[in-house]
């Protein structure tokens, strides 16, 4: 059986972090543990660093800005010991605007400390300010110097194509396909830049929080949505986080 791929999902905001992990690990689905402070990321990737299909991502999500941001020095410091950055990115949200000019800056220097590293997948959160995000990975981060996957995409048509022209991947969960509106825009994304995630514990699956597997119910969606079977859409995600993976420096 082709694996699942679920490319954002907070493995340590459930009670068991370790059993998650192994959980992954166990069922083959490929999981990006994106960290919400760069103190979080020692060990999630000490747990990663023992799998196959566990990566984590080194984080300083744009919520917690208003009280972290002096973190960034640390997640500047541990920036060279990892491939993966998220969560990343800016919230122009109601509950966060008020840290929003702060949250600019953080995130221009998370932009620059990657181009200037080179080789850096990054998961990007971008509520409410899709424009604002794509200007600052346009001037901060061509493809050539980091990739970046656009995580719960809630952008309008023209801005997803531009993401798409700047080389972002989309990375599609349940909430994303919810209602034929949210599902028609999912509709116009790129195939070749198409991919799962569940922002587990966020989103959830009968009443109780997502976890990585449940992404096989988004393939599912999709491949209805794209008059396909569910093992093909797994391939074509797989074929994508493979051109994703492979497209600099190689894989660890
Ligand atoms: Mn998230």
């Amino acid at each position: 059986m082709v694996g699942l791929v679920d490319f954002h999902c907070h493995l340590d905001l459930y009670p068991d972090l370790d059993a998650q992990v192994e959980r992954c690990e166990r069922e083959g689905v490929f999981t990006l543990a994106v960290t919400t402070t760069p103190k979080a990321w020692a060990r999630n990737n000490e747990l990663a660093s023992r799998t196959k299909y566990v990566r984590a991502a080194l984080g300083l999500h744009p919520q917690v800005v208003a009280e972290r941001a002096h973190e960034i020095t640390l997640w500047e410091e541990l920036l060279p010991r990892t491939r993966y950055v998220g969560e990343v990115g800016l919230d122009a949200g109601p509950r966060f605007y008020g840290s929003f000019d702060k949250q600019k800056e953080v995130f221009a220097h998370v932009l620059s400390s990657c181009a200037r590293a080179r080789g850096k997948i990054l998961s990007v959160h971008s509520v409410r300010c899709t424009t604002t995000v794509l200007d600052m990975i346009e001037n901060s981060l061509p493809p050539s110097r980091g990739q970046v996957v656009l995580h719960w995409f809630s952008g309008t048509v023209a801005e997803a194509r531009r993401a798409a022209d700047l080389g972002c991947y989309f990375s599609i969960n349940s909430e994303m396909l919810a209602n034929e509106k949210r599902a028609s825009l999912v509709a116009k994304l790129p195939l070749d830049r198409i991919l799962t995630e569940t922002d587990g514990p966020f989103t959830s699956v009968g009443g109780r929080p997502s976890r990585p597997s449940d992404v096989a119910v988004t393939v599912a969606k999709l491949a209805a949505m794209l008059r396909t079977s569910s093992d093909a859409c797994t391939q074509l995600i797989i074929t994508n986080l493979r051109s994703l993976i492979v497209s600099e420096a190689g894989e660890h």
